[in-house]
């Protein structure tokens, strides 16, 4: 019997609007680069508004015929593309969201590796932190990954804040099945107190804190010693809360271990090999640094909609 073919090349994407200030493209490249593969990875950049489900059949037909092994997706389409794929893994069908296809002998799975970003980047820098009770800030896309992800890591009791109730009851409904138990918090200053009061870990999964929407979700009184603070946003990733919560005595985790896991998870899923972390952890901070000495060099622009992916 012959031996397995070697794979010639890969071909990998990212649907999304906004994305073309995104990392992850030149992440992956890096490090297929370093395994000396020949991997392109290539950016689809919708446009703003409602994308109309036909619209995203047909990038995903064309993503199968053109032979590409991997997508990336990211906002507005991750809810939107669950119903598209052929199967999807549990977390996707618990979540409703995806930011990971995988295309292989024409069939296409969801998965979502902001769950998993997350939950390597907790056990990497936060492996002893008391998982009591965690109060979450923001019940979006990635909020929701982030519960997952914390319900994975065994949080007991996951206190949820979001300006609109709705979205906070809408993840404490994908949450229904697990071990956790969820409470609602209303986003008031009184609210924040008793809930931070009774809590161990704090997360940020809200905007708040980029450049488009700055200073900190959380006022500085509030953050007690022996608190650990977790914030998701990368651009900058000293975030105002961070800076502030570091001052007042607590253990820190920034975004950029979610970011780089996130891109580690999707480019094993694809490519079937290692990634190595310690590089793309490298490579993550050499980029995120250029990024904002360009900046600094620059007039300032306008960044409203632009997110981290
Ligand atoms: P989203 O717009 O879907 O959801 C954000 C939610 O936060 C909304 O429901 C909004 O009502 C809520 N919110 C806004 N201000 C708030 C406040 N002060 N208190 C409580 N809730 C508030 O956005 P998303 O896709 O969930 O992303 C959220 C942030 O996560 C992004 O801005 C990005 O910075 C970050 N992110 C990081 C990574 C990573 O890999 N590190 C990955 C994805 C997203």
């Amino acid at each position: 019997m012959s031996a397995p073919q070697e794979r010639r090349s890969w071909l990998a994407g990212l649907i999304g609007h906004g994305v073309g200030p995104s990392l992850t493209p030149e992440l992956h490249e890096r490090e297929a680069a370093r395994q000396g593969l020949r991997y392109v990875y290539k950016v689809v950049d919708l446009p703003d508004g409602t994308v109309e489900p036909t619209r995203l059949e047909q990038l995903l037909d064309g993503a199968r015929d053109l032979g590409f092994d991997g997508l990336n997706i990211t906002h507005p389409v991750k809810q939107a593309m669950v119903p598209l794929v052929d199967e999807c893994a549990p977390a996707v069908a618990a979540i409703g969201a995806l930011n990971t296809v995988l295309i292989q002998d024409g069939r296409t799975t969801g998965h979502n590796t902001d769950v998993t970003g997350f939950e390597r980047a907790f056990a990497d820098d936060l492996p002893d932190a008391d998982r009591d009770t965690v109060v979450l800030l923001g019940a979006g896309g990635a909020g929701t990954a982030v519960a997952h992800a914390l319900a994975d890591l065994g949080v007991r009791r996951l206190l949820v804040v979001d300006l609109d109730g709705e979205r906070a009851g809408a993840l404490a409904r994908t949450l229904a099945d697990r071990s956790v138990a969820v409470d609602l918090v209303a986003a008031t200053r009184d609210d924040l107190v008793t809930a931070l009061a009774r809590s161990s870990g704090l997360v940020n999964a809200s905007p708040m804190g980029m450049a488009a929407h700055p200073g900190s979700p959380v006022p500085a009184d509030l953050l007690h010693p022996g608190l650990w603070v977790a914030d998701i946003v990368y651009r900058p990733l000293d975030t105002a809360l961070l800076t502030v919560a570091r001052q007042r005595g607590c253990t820190v985790l920034s975004g950029a271990g979610m970011a780089v896991h996130q891109a580690a998870d999707a480019f094993e899923l694809i490519t079937g090999r290692p990634a190595d972390r310690g590089a793309m952890h490298r490579d993550f901070d050499e980029l995120v640094a250029a990024e904002a000495a360009t900046r600094m060099g620059e007039p300032a622009r306008d960044t409203t909609g632009e997110r981290n992916r």
